[in-house]
């Protein structure tokens, strides 16, 4: 049988089920990764489940979110991640090392094999060869444990990528052009798989920026052939002996097409507040720039950053614009300051932030009220940015550096003939910020400050779930509208009773009050609920408030999964009208939960209007028993 490169490291990975789409597979989770702002919770249910040591052959836990430490918090929780990776087998990336994605693709990706993260940006391993899928916490802790990872088998898309990028114009552009296609719910079960000539022209690292920024598309993953782009790569990092060559067999069956003509292409942005609402920048017309961030997940590697350095170089950035930029990680920077680049940077004006998130989760540089933000990250969503008026726009390194220099939003085609920058003979290789795991982690304590509370547990099913509508929200609610993760809240990830304040306040302030008030209820909800992020709280805050059940028209990948582990019971309305027939504070029952649950279609009745709405429950046999059992960890016997 021909196969993709997905499908085959699927194939190598399968404990249960087939290459069958849209049927439930199990795999075997080769490398996990958690950032602190899901970390400590997935550490808390790794504990939970009690096993000794983690069982995949590599695990790393990075700081990367949270590093302003205003107040004790986030640095006591950041000593909580630290001892439990020491005790269980963990490798540790301390502050100031890097993002996750950035410093994984350069220090631990293996092409060839799984990654589980808890975080929605894991697929940037992709670009090295990687099956790479963002998690939930608890599914990482279970992976960690040894558990296999249920995704249902997804369709593959083949973005065969023709020609080559012109001046100006880079693998940001690609992706912004992917998501112009396909909208951020187009990839929703899907891999993008990424093959053709162009491929050939593009460096590890852009193609990180296009699998990174294919959890936009709400995908299950995106990735790239392991080539001889790849080994390159992994020799440059010292890392050579881990190439595998991984490239689709000739003939191998891909259930959509799509391609992109490289040499066509413009450069891309995508407008507020939406990563799919995307022009060329040629047709935005004297857009004034009052901040300029460069940096994230998504564009923050040595290459960018040098292209950045290069176009900056014996300039001055505009008076009127703010321009700061983080480095993707230690070796991104130490990189920059040994070759020049870093001063280039800081004499044309910029600002340089640590290694790490940074802007991008709203931890400082809030744009100025009404503001314009141009940022190279992967998210423009309304408030991430720390200011609710702002708009961002969303671009490449190479826009947002020519930017900086005109004060508009700039097309930087022109600007590029002399900029040409090639990879370095060898990356700065210094891996004195990872802590390595204890040999025995018997002897070792965890140490846990007073931030770090006990998580709520869901309770087995009822024979009725019953209560009001708490909430009732619009199309596309994002897991930043349920758990906001604002700099003020983000020392705050370890405690979910502080956090259950401010769940889904920038939609509702009265909601915490209304759902304490009534001992829970039900949220109903538009289409694509709980998009973004791959944040766990966005559903262990509602088990908190006594959420049992979400209806909404349709549900986000991983937050649908989200809910289950936690168990909250996900439904969809069969005719998406009824959402119009349900008001605030109605009353909700689904009698004889405890039959409903094995069907496909449930009955909830609307004892408020005497009304009754069919109900879809698309999930499988394993998560119909996590639902009766309260959720995964009920299931794992605890
Ligand atoms: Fe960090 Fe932003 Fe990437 Fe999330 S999207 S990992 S916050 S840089």
């Amino acid at each position: 049988m021909k196969l993709t490169v997905a499908e085959k490291i699927i194939k190598d990975h399968l404990v249960t089920g087939d290459l069958i789409r849209g049927s439930e597979i199990g795999l075997k989770i080769d490398q996990t990764l958690t950032q602190d702002s899901t970390g400590t919770m997935a550490y808390l249910q790794f504990e939970a489940i009690g096993v000794d040591r983690v069982k995949t052959k590599k695990s790393v836990a990075y700081i990367d979110h949270n590093m302003l430490q205003t107040g004790p918090e986030n640095a006591d929780d950041h000593l909580y991640i630290q001892t439990v990776a020491k005790k269980y087998g963990i490798y540790f990336s301390k502050p100031g090392n890097g993002i996750c994605h950035q410093v994984h693709l350069e220090r631990f990706g293996v092409p060839g094999e799984t990654l589980l993260g808890s975080d929605s940006h894991t697929p940037t391993c992709g670009g090295l060869g990687m099956l790479a899928i963002g998690a939930g916490g608890l599914d990482v802790a279970v992976a960690m444990a040894g558990g296999e990872y249920y995704i249902t088998m997804p369709y593959i898309v083949k973005v065969g990528l023709t020609g080559k990028l012109n001046l100006g114009v880079s693998a940001k552009d690609i992706i912004l052009e992917v998501l112009k296609r396909y909208k951020v719910v187009g990839g929703l079960n899907k891999i993008f798989e990424y093959t053709g000539e162009g491929v050939k022209s593009l460096s590890v690292p852009e193609r990180a920026t296009i699998t990174n920024m294919g959890a936009e598309l709400g995908a299950t993953t995106s990735i790239f052939p392991s080539d001889e782009i790849t080994y390159e790569f992994l020799k440059l990092q010292g890392r050579e002996k881990e190439y595998k060559n991984i490239v689709a067999d000739d003939g191998a069956f891909y259930d959509e097409e799509i391609i992109i003509n490289l040499d066509e292409l413009e450069p891309m942005v995508a407008c507020p507040h939406s990563p799919d609402n995307v022009v060329s920048v040629s047709t935005l017309k004297d857009i004034k720039v009052n901040q300029v961030a460069i940096g994230s997940c998504t564009n923050s590697s040595y290459m960018d950053l040098m292209k950045v350095a290069e176009i900056l170089d014996g300039k001055t950035i505009s008076e009127d614009v703010s321009l700061v930029i983080s480095p993707g990680s230690k070796q991104v920077l130490n990189m920059l300051a040994v070759n020049g680049g870093l001063s280039k940077l800081i004499s044309a004006g910029a600002r340089i932030l640590e290694s790490g998130c940074g802007p991008c989760i709203g931890m400082g540089q809030a744009p100025i009220t009404d503001g314009i933000s141009l940022r190279t990250f992967n998210r423009n969503f309304k408030g991430r940015c720390g200011t609710p008026s702002a708009n961002v726009y969303l671009v490449s390194p190479e826009v947002a550096a020519v930017s900086a220099l005109t004060g508009y939003i700039t097309d930087p085609s022109i600007y590029m003939e002399d900029i040409n920058i090639f990879m370095p003979e060898r990356f700065l290789i210094n891996d004195n910020l990872i802590v390595n795991p204890a040999d025995y982690g018997e002897d070792i304590d965890i140490i846990r400050g007073p931030n770090i509370k006990p998580f709520p547990k869901s309770k087995e099913l009822g024979r009725e779930i019953k209560g009001k509508v708490l909430i009732k929200v619009r199309d596309d609610i994002t897991t930043d509208h349920i758990m906001p993760s604002d700099a003020k809240l983000l020392p705050y990830r370890s405690n979910i009773p502080y956090l259950s304040d401010y769940c889904l306040t920038p939609c509702d302030i009265e909601f915490p009050k209304r759902a304490k008030e009534n001992g829970g209820g039900i949220i109903v909800a538009g289409f694509n609920y709980g998009q973004g992020s791959s944040r766990e709280h966005a559903a262990l805050v509602p088990v908190y408030l006594g959420i049992k059940s979400i209806i909404a028209k349709s549900f986000a990948r991983i937050h649908k999964q989200n809910l289950i582990n936690n168990g909250i019971i996900p439904l969809v309305f069969e005719n998406a009208d009824d959402f119009n027939n349900i008001d605030m504070l109605d009353e909700l029952a689904i009698e004889n939960m405890l039959e409903q649950i094995n069907e496909d279609k449930i009955i909830v009745n609307n004892r408020t209007k005497s009304k009754a709405y069919k109900l879809i429950l698309d999930i499988t046999e394993r998560q119909r028993d996590m639902l009766k059992a309260g959720g995964l960890l009920n299931m794992k016997g605890e």
